[in-house]
C-alpha cells in the first residue's frame, strides 16, 4: 500500500510511546495516582446514568460540559469562548483543519510537542520549525523573526513545554499576538503544575482573538483514559471549528465522565502538589548526581547529559523503571510520579551514576 499512500505520510512512523508493562512507568507524564474512590463512585454513576438513553445521539454541541470546562477556567469566561474533544490533541486538530491546511503554513518551536508536526502532516499543513536557543529557551525576538520569516496561519507555543519542561513568559506569546499574523495556539496540557510567578496565557485572551489556549484533563486531573481535552478562545474560534469536527465527536458517556470528574475538581488535583514535590525532588537529587536537568513547571522532567541515552534508558528499564526517550540526542525524559516511584527511579539512577 506504500503507494497508495500520500507522499508526504510515506516513511514516518506513527506516534507512540512504548506501552510496556514494567512496575514503574514514569513515561507519558500521566498523573500516577488514581481516582479516589468517591470520585470513581461519582464517574460511574454519572455514566451509568446516561446508558439508557445510548439511543440518541449526544449534544453535538456538548454545552454543559463546555459551561463546567469554563467555570473551572474562571477568567470570566462561559460556554461560547470554550470548546471540547476527545484530547487536546484533537482540538489542534480541528484548528488546523480550520486555519490551516493545504498551501498553509504552521510553526512551531522544537523541541517541543512533537504531535503538534505531526497533526500538520495530517492535515496537509506545511511545518516550519523556528527552533530554540541552546539552552532550549525561547525569546520573543526569536519568535517575533520567524513569524515575520514565516507568514504562518497557526503558531503553536508550548508552555510549560514538552519535552523540556519549563514554562513560556506570556509575554512571549504576547509578542507574537502583537504581529497580527493568523491564530496562536499556546499548549497549556501542564498548566496546574507551573511554579508561583508565571501567568497563564488565559490572562491575554481578553485583548487578543486569535489568541487559543488548550489545555487537558489527561495530566493534572488524571484523567487521562477518558479521553477530554478543550481550549478556550474568542467565540468565533468556536464557531470555526464547528465547521470541521465530525458529528457528535465527544459521546455521551465522556460527556457525563467529564462532567462528574470537573464537580470533583478539588478531590482530583490534591494530587498536583504532591506530584510538584517529586518533580522538584528529582531535579535536585539528579543535579546532586552532577546531571544536567531542566528547570521545571510540569509533571516531568528532562535530564543528561548522556553520551548514548538509548543505553541509559535501556539500562533503567533493565531496572523496572520506564522513561521517555524523546528524540533528543544526549537527553531523556522522567514523569514525576508516587513518592515510591520517585524513589524506584532516582535510586536506579544513582546505580548507573
Ligand atoms: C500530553 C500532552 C497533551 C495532551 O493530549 P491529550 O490529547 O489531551 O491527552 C497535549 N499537549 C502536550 C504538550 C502534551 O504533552
Amino acid at each position: 500500500m506504500r503507494e497508495l499512500l500520500r507522499a508526504e505520510l510515506r516513511g514516518l512512523t506513527a506516534y507512540g510511546a512504548p506501552q510496556i508493562d514494567v512496575p514503574v512507568r514514569l513515561n507519558t507524564n500521566e498523573n500516577s495516582y488514581p481516582l479516589p474512590p468517591h470520585v470513581a463512585q461519582a464517574v460511574a454513576k454519572a455514566v451509568a446514568d446516561e446508558v439508557t438513553g445510548l439511543n440518541r445521539y449526544p449534544d453535538r454541541d456538548s454545552v454543559e460540559l463546555r459551561k463546567d470546562l469554563a467555570d473551572y477556567l474562571g477568567h470570566g469566561l462561559g460556554a461560547d469562548r470554550v470548546w471540547a474533544a476527545n484530547g487536546s490533541n484533537e482540538v489542534q486538530q480541528q484548528l488546523l483543519q480550520a486555519f490551516a491546511g493545504p498551501g498553509r503554513v504552521a510553526l512551531g518551536f522544537g523541541p517541543a510537542y512533537s504531535m503538534h508536526p505531526l497533526l500538520a502532516v495530517g492535515t496537509a499543513t506545511t511545518w516550519v520549525d523556528g527552533g530554540r536557543d541552546g539552552d532550549f529557551g525561547l525569546t520573543a525576538s526569536r519568535v517575533v523573526e520567524q513569524v515575520r520569516a514565516h507568514r504562518p496561519h497557526v503558531t503553536f507555543l508550548c508552555s510549560p513545554n514538552n519535552p523540556t519542561g519549563t514554562a513560556l513568559d506570556p509575554a512571549v506569546a504576547q509578542a507574537v499576538l502583537e504581529e497580527r499574523q493568523g491564530i496562536v495556539v499556546v499548549d497549556e496540557a501542564y498548566a496546574e503544575f507551573r511554579r508561583p510567578g508565571t501567568a497563564s496565557a488565559l490572562t491575554l485572551l481578553d485583548r487578543y482573538p486569535q489568541l487559543v489556549v488548550t489545555r487537558t484533563m489527561s495530566k493534572a486531573f488524571a484523567f487521562a483514559g477518558a479521553r477530554v481535552g478543550y481550549f478556550a478562545a474568542d467565540p468565533s474560534i468556536v464557531d470555526a471549528v464547528q465547521l470541521v469536527r465530525l458529528p457528535y465527536h465527544l459521546s455521551a458517556l465522556t460527556q457525563a465522565a467529564a462532567r462528574a470528574a470537573l464537580a470533583h475538581a478539588g478531590a482530583l488535583l490534591e494530587t498536583v502538589d504532591e506530584l510538584k514535590a517529586q518533580r522538584d525532588r528529582i531535579v535536585r537529587e539528579l543535579r546532586e548526581m552532577g546531571l544536567t536537568v531542566a528547570d521545571s513547571d510540569a509533571n516531568f522532567v528532562l535530564f543528561g547529559r548522556f553520551e548514548d541515552q538509548r543505553a541509559v534508558w535501556q539500562a533503567l528499564l533493565d531496572r523496572g523503571v520506564l522513561v521517555r526517550d524523546v528524540g533528543l540526542s544526549g537527553w531523556l525524559r522522567v514523569t514525576a510520579g508516587t513518592p515510591d516511584e520517585t524513589s524506584a527511579f532516582l535510586a536506579a539512577m544513582k546505580e548507573l551514576a
